[in-house]
């Protein structure tokens, strides 16, 4: 298990700071939605998209290694950002 990160898209400002900020480059900032875990590999768990997110949009979850992580929609239903992270559904 290690550590990966999930974006509420209704706390989600889009402000891009995440993706910008992220070490290694994990994160993609898609035109229209939250930012996703585009390359979920390479996020070594280090919190800093968490930490620097102004909204409180970003929180931690164990996510088994190499999940799958699904890019949500704008409008998705907060009940989908759960499910996001494969794994458990
Ligand atoms: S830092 Fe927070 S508000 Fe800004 S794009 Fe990332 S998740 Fe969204
Ligand atoms: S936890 Fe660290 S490495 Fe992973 S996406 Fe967030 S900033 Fe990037």
């Amino acid at each position: 298990m290690s550590l990966a990160p999930l974006f509420d898209p209704h706390r989600c400002k889009r402000c891009g700071l995440c993706a910008h900020l992220c070490p290694a480059g994990a994160l993609e900032l898609p035109s229209r939605s939250a930012p996703r875990l585009a390359r979920a590999q390479a996020c070594r768990g280090c919190r800093t998209c968490e930490l620097i997110c102004p909204d409180f949009a970003v929180s931690m979850t164990e996510a088994p290694a190499g999940a799958s992580v699904t890019p949500l929609r704008w409008d998705a239903p907060a009940s989908s950002v759960l499910s996001s992270v494969g794994g458990e559904t």
